[in-house]
This record gives C-alpha cells, sequence and structure tokens, in this order.
C-alpha cells in the first residue's frame, strides 16, 4: 500500500497512530491546530487493551514512573467524614483508581517524545478543504499549502472540525446535560493519596486527585448544559456561579481555579458516527466515537484505536480493507465502552436534598467489605475488553495475546 500519510490533531489518538505507524514504515505528517504541543490536563485512567498497547510501546516503565500516586478513592460529606473507600490496593484495576492512572499531558508527552523524531509535526496549522482525485486525498491548509496523502487521519477530538468537512451531518451527538471542568490548583492540608469526591445538592459534584507534580487535581460536575464556545473567562465564571454556595472546600478549589492555566472546559457529548471512513480519510479516538470522562475509558480507545489502525494498515493491500476490519475490531468495544446509561450521571449527582442524602446512604452501604467489589465496578463503568491483534513488524516490542475478560 502507498505510505503517505497526514494525521490531524497531536493529541492521545494521533501521536498514538503516528508512533506505530511510523514504526511500520510508513510517511508520517501530523498537523496541529494549536501553535505549540499541548501539555495540558488532567488525571486519566489507562485500563485493559489500553494498557496493553502501552506495553507493547514498551512504555509501561515509563508511565509507571509518571503515575499519579493515587492510591484509591473515598467519598466524603460536607465535613470531610468518610462515607466510602474504595483502595487500589484491594481493587487493582477494577476499582476507580487504574492500574496506570497519568496526567493525560504527561501522557501525551511520553508519546510525542516516542516519535518527534520520526514523524513530520506541524503546529499551527489545520485542514480547510479535502478533495479526493483518484487513489489520493489533495488536502488544502489554513496556511495556504496544498499537499497530496494516500490516507488522511483525523484525530481532532470530539469536537473535530475535518470530520464535519468530510462527514457533513453524519454525526448524531447524544447530549449528556453534564458540564465539567478541570484545572490544577495548589494542594491544600487535606489533598493526599486518595481522591476525594464530594456531592452538594443542585446537581453537583467536586472531585480533588492528587499529582506527581505536588499539585492537586481539580473537577466539577455539574448537571447542566453549558456552552462550549464560551471564552475560557466565561466558562470559569459560570462555574463559579454555579459552585459558590456548594460547601466543603469548594471556595479554595473556585480560587484555585480562577488562577489555573490549564482550564479545561467540556459540555459532554457523545460523537455517534454510522461509519468510521470515508474514501482516503478515516476517523480516530474522540472524533470517531467519542465515550465523554463519564465512561472512563476514552484515552484506552484512543490508545486502542490507533493501535489497531496502524496495524490494520500495514498489513492490508488496501485502504478500504484497513478501515474495515478496523471498524469490526473497534466498534463493539466502542459501542459498550459508550453504553453509559443517562440517568447514571443524575444518580451520582442528585439535584435534591432527598436525592443527596439516598446517595449518601447507597455510598455507605456500597463501601462495605463484601460489597465494594461489585460496587466499584458500577463505578467505573467497567466495560469489555478486546483482544488484540499482533501485528507483523511490531519491531522488537513485547508482543503478548490479551486474553478476553
Ligand atoms: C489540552 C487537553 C486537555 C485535556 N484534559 C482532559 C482531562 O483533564 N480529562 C479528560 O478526561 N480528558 C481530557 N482531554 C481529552 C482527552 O485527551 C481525550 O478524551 C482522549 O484522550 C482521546 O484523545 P484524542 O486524541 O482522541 O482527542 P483530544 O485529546 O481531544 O485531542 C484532539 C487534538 O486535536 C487538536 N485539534 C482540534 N481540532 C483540530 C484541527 N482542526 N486540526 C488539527 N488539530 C486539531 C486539538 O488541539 C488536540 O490536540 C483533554 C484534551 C486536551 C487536548
Amino acid at each position: 500500500m502507498s505510505r503517505r500519510i497526514l494525521i490531524t490533531g497531536a493529541s492521545i489518538a494521533g501521536t498514538c497512530a503516528a508512533w506505530w505507524l511510523t514504526r511500520h514504515g510508513f510517511d508520517v505528517t501530523v498537523v496541529e491546530k494549536a501553535p505549540a504541543f499541548r501539555d495540558g490536563g488532567q488525571n486519566v485512567d489507562v485500563r485493559g487493551a489500553g494498557h496493553e498497547v502501552i506495553r507493547r510501546m514498551g512504555l509501561e516503565a515509563a508511565v509507571k514512573a509518571r503515575n499519579t500516586g493515587e492510591r484509591g478513592s473515598v467519598w466524603v460529606d460536607e465535613d470531610n467524614e468518610i462515607l466510602a473507600r474504595f483502595d487500589a490496593d484491594e481493587l487493582g484495576d477494577d476499582g476507580p483508581t487504574a492500574d496506570l492512572e497519568i496526567l493525560r499531558g504527561d501522557l501525551a508527552r511520553l508519546l510525542y517524545d516516542g516519535v518527534a523524531a520520526r514523524a513530520a509535526f506541524r503546529f499551527g496549522d489545520h485542514v480547510t478543504a479535502i478533495r479526493h482525485i483518484g487513489d489520493e486525498a489533495s488536502v488544502t491548509f489554513k496556511s495556504g499549502r496544498t499537499e497530496a496523502y494516500d490516507i488522511v487521519i483525523v484525530a481532532e477530538g470530539v469536537g473535530s472540525a475535518t470530520r464535519e468537512l468530510v462527514f457533513p451531518g453524519e454525526n448524531q451527538p447524544r447530549w449528556m446535560d453534564i458540564t465539567m471542568a478541570y484545572f490544577s490548583i495548589p494542594k491544600g492540608e487535606n489533598d493526599g493519596e486518595l481522591g476525594r469526591w464530594y456531592n452538594a445538592t443542585g446537581g453537583r459534584g467536586v472531585l480533588v486527585r492528587p499529582g506527581p507534580d505536588g499539585m492537586t487535581h481539580a473537577f466539577l460536575t455539574l448537571q447542566a448544559h453549558g456552552e462550549q464556545d464560551w471564552s475560557p473567562a466565561q466558562q470559569k465564571a459560570y462555574m463559579r456561579e454555579r459552585f459558590e454556595d456548594a460547601g466543603w472546600e469548594t471556595p479554595r478549589i473556585l480560587d484555585g481555579m480562577m488562577a489555573s492555566e490549564d482550564f479545561y472546559f467540556d459540555v459532554l457529548r457523545q460523537v455517534k458516527m454510522p461509519r468510521w471512513s470515508s474514501g482516503r480519510v478515516v476517523l480516530l479516538g474522540d472524533a470517531a466515537w467519542c465515550a465523554t470522562p463519564l465512561a472512563g475509558i476514552g484515552t484506552t480507545l484512543a490508545l486502542t484505536g490507533a493501535y489497531v489502525l496502524a496495524g490494520e494498515l500495514s498489513r492490508s493491500d488496501s485502504p478500504a480493507r484497513a478501515f474495515h476490519a478496523y471498524d469490526r475490531l473497534m466498534r463493539p468495544f466502542v459501542e459498550d465502552g459508550q453504553g453509559v446509561p443517562k440517568f447514571a450521571p443524575k444518580l451520582l449527582n442528585p439535584r435534591s436534598r432527598t436525592g443527596l442524602a439516598i446517595l449518601r446512604a447507597v455510598m455507605r452501604v456500597l463501601g462495605l467489605p463484601g460489597v465494594r467489589e461489585a460496587a466499584s465496578a458500577l463505578l467505573t463503568g467497567k466495560t469489555k475488553d478486546i483482544v488484540l491483534p499482533d501485528y507483523a513488524g511490531d519491531e522488537g516490542v513485547v508482543s503478548t495475546r490479551l486474553s478476553a475478560t
């Protein structure tokens, strides 16, 4: 198969695909819209097949060395009294704390460093048009260049503009009626090795988690539909107003939010695409199937999808056949990961005082010995795993077969 590949988006999916494709001998260019590599982001989980991909890349030790240090999670009330506790040592990869916990920026940086010298990275540019001419995709960029590629991989995240160019109107987003904000704040006196979850009425949740950087990583969850297009200042003001009277340690978390420089705002919606490829263009990662952070599997899907797409391209004599095999392998895994029932976030973020009292009573039961193993599957949204194929030319990296769970 011809070997010039363009990847748009240099985050988890894009850099991981570039990593594998260059190892399979493809000639890869990565175009990222941001003016420089994006380091930000808070704690993400890597589980199951995603963990196996990291192992096959020989990056497991490096990821573990940057582990966030989280030893488990607790649910607390406004007095910081523990309602339920889930320890990582006891629950392993099935608990709310995964075996591989890393900051998104640290993981993206590890992937980028492993491929920066092998692929051509261009920052501050993006695709404005794609035309199929014969067996090629003719791609025009904002910078004015036009270039020919054999394959274009779109890994631009949930709001992908190139997806809308190539597949206009095909995404049927599933809005989750939840808005989240993530940011880093200075460590407080109660912040330790446990993630702490707190709920307040009005569908509000606050989570603080440790990081390897000495900072606390904060997450605000709100049962409401914010606006993705607001400026960061508007987004911060919106969250501040909504959480001002939430109690517990929220005031210092909001102060930290206002000063934070890595603030990330997400109006949660799943991407639902009936197909992931058209001609020479294929979607990958959140651009293809965003499951939202509620599913806890976005990073795992991005890594696994990148590995499978690169592997199928390496062993197929036609892009269409490779895209078909990629779809067949990934779709059941994706659909399972997207299967978060819409009521689940509502139950976990109740609006009324009664709802909150019920949630807290339930958490006390879920945290009991003997119950918490089953409860943690519920809280992590545990999903099916896939059996990762072995692809020839995995160039000396470990090649063990994952057993299905
Ligand atoms: C800066 C940042 C911080 C994040 N923080 C968190 C977090 O704290 N918690 C969490 O759960 N998830 C976070 N995410 C999302 C998380 O990385 C993804 O859900 C998941 O890892 C799947 O990754 P992805 O590579 O498919 O998409 P994304 O990680 O969303 O990456 C998409 C990439 O494409 C780039 N891009 C967008 N449009 C274009 C375009 N037209 N042309 C070229 N490039 C484009 C973006 O700048 C970005 O680098 C964050 C993403 C980013 C970019």
